[in-house]
């Protein structure tokens, strides 16, 4: 090993459903964390931030230190010897482990310089440079920024000046660059997928096949709901990557072994016509992948279901949030309860299998939008559900209202991450609802919604092969559990 070795590490974090949480800053903010159903989601924006820092000098290490706990001991044992930076992707809930484990490295290693990037980093500059373990912040998209501070770090060139960087002046106080522009999607690097941990069993209760993996194509997001971090991140743009380049990456993946994708795009379904050049050459190519995307119910239509099916997806991710038209207009989610019906009769229709995404504890939440909301995805069948607490993240409208009222959520950091989106976290200054309230009505929504003789037999009807099976069967034990008990 040379000194010139940049460790890109997915820290360990303790607790129930560590291996659960999820850093990235994609799909907005409400769906980081613990999943009921056991979802865990293979590290993709920390792998291509660290094979696009490849370069004369440096040699990035990627560890995913809940998956192979044994490497990332070794690294301890040997004091993280010929390393000379750490770079750690911290999202608001694992921000303060993230702190502590970077302690730990520079507590063997005192001259390793430690680098944050992600949501948090990006939105609570101040109050991550707060720690002084922490030597730089990388703003917005890491990609670009990280490549040139290791680059000039490996040289001994100096590194205050860049762009997309904020670190600290001598005086403590924070100093905060100006933002680099944002990437040319196909510009960036295919990630190595040969850095993750090699066998990991990554575990997705609505995947039907593994090994499955990862990808974005895409960035943004044409929506501005209010909870959300995603528009704000990416500047309130969308870009995209090009058919031949999204396809270029499928044969890597198919290379690799992989029979599933799910794409992370924030919303899949928005680029049409680019969409229809990849099934294109997917059909082709006789690429056989199955396939989950995200889809927002007001922008995708029947002929795209139709082609999405045609080349392999077999469930669409919908953010349904609410019954109530007031309170999808309250969220700013520019949709409405009509759309989300014909999406989801359209998509059954179709032959697809839907998710729906449910937040409670919004601005207005009360027992009676509850009530409506439950009913309403009862209405609109979706194959499965996720009920989740809206919490404030940094970087949204929603947090800047709690901020307002109480100021004493800081930088939004000290929510639970064990039990993130299954108990409140300052919602009684949007709602009125208590969190325990919430904690109660989250659990009563999986019970109605999960425990019907109709709805189980029309699940097992469905399922086509033994893997599948076990994959329900996992994913039907975690919910059932929370649903029955409220344990996770
Ligand atoms: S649809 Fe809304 S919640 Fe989903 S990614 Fe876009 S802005 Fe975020």
């Amino acid at each position: 090993m040379t000194a010139k070795n940049a460790l890109f590490l997915k820290p360990p974090l303790s607790g129930a459903g560590a291996r659960n949480v999820v850093r990235d800053f994609l799909y907005g903010c409400w769906c980081n964390g613990r999943r009921i159903g056991g979802m865990q989601m293979p590290p993709l924006t920390e792998l291509t931030a660290c094979t696009h820092a490849r370069q004369d000098g440096v040699e990035p290490v990627f560890l995913d230190a809940l998956v192979e706990p044994e490497r990332f001991q070794a690294l301890i044992d040997t004091r993280f010897e010929g390393f000379f930076a750490v770079a750690v992707m911290s999202s608001t809930q694992s921000f303060r482990q993230d702190v502590e484990t970077l302690e730990r490295v520079k507590a063997l290693n005192p001259g390793i310089k430690a680098i944050l990037f992600g949501s948090h980093p990006t939105f609570m500059p101040e109050y991550c440079l707060q720690e002084t373990v922490v030597d730089y912040l990388v703003l917005r998209e890491p990609e670009d920024t990280l490549r040139e501070l290791l680059g000039a770090l490996t040289r001994g060139e100096p590194v205050d000046e860049l762009a997309g960087l904020a670190l600290r002046h001598p005086d403590g106080s924070a100093r905060i660059n100006e933002h680099r522009a944002f990437v040319t999607m196909d510009n960036l690097p295919i990630p190595d997928r040969t850095l993750l941990p090699a066998g990991a069993d990554y575990f997705n209760p609505v995947v039907k096949r593994l090994p499955y993996t990862t990808m974005q194509t895409s960035r943004g997001c044409p929506a501005r709901c209010n909870y959300c971090t995603a528009p704000t991140f990416y500047g309130n743009k969308t870009r995209v990557r090009s058919a031949e380049k999204v396809l270029e990456e499928m044969r890597e993946i198919k290379r690799l072994g992989y029979r599933e994708i799910f794409f992370r795009d924030e919303t899949f379904s928005a680029y049409k016509g680019r969409n229809f050049k990849i099934f294109e050459g997917m059909a082709a190519e006789g690429m056989d992948f199955s396939w989950i995307a995200n889809a927002r119910v007001d922008m995708i239509d029947e002929d795209s279901m139709r082609a999405m099916k045609k080349a392999g997806c077999h469930m669409l991710k919908f953010g349904v949030e609410t019954g109530s038209d007031e309170m999808l207009v309250t969220y700013k989610k520019g949709t409405t309860t009509d759309q989300a019906r014909w999406a989801f009769a359209k998509a059954r229709e179709v032959g697809l299998d839907t998710h729906a995404h449910i937040i409670f504890g919004g601005p207005g939440e009360s027992l009676d939008t509850i009530r409506q909301t439950i009913a309403f995805v009862k209405e609109i069948r979706p194959s499965t559900v996720t009920f989740g607490i809206l919490t404030p993240y940094p970087g949204t409208e929603i947090f800047d209202m709690v901020a307002e009222k109480q100021p004493e959520i800081l930088d939004g950091s000290g929510s639970n991450m064990e039990n993130l989106h299954t108990s409140g976290f300052f919602n009684e200054s949007l709602c009125g609802l208590s969190g325990d309230e919430l904690s109660r009505q989250i659990v009563r929504a999986y019970r109605e919604f999960y425990v019907r003789p109709g709805y189980l037999l029309e699940r097992l009807s469905k399922i086509r092969s033994f893997e599948e099976l076990m994959i329900s069967l996992v994913a039907g034990a975690n919910v059932m559990q929370f649903a029955l008990t409220g344990r996770k």
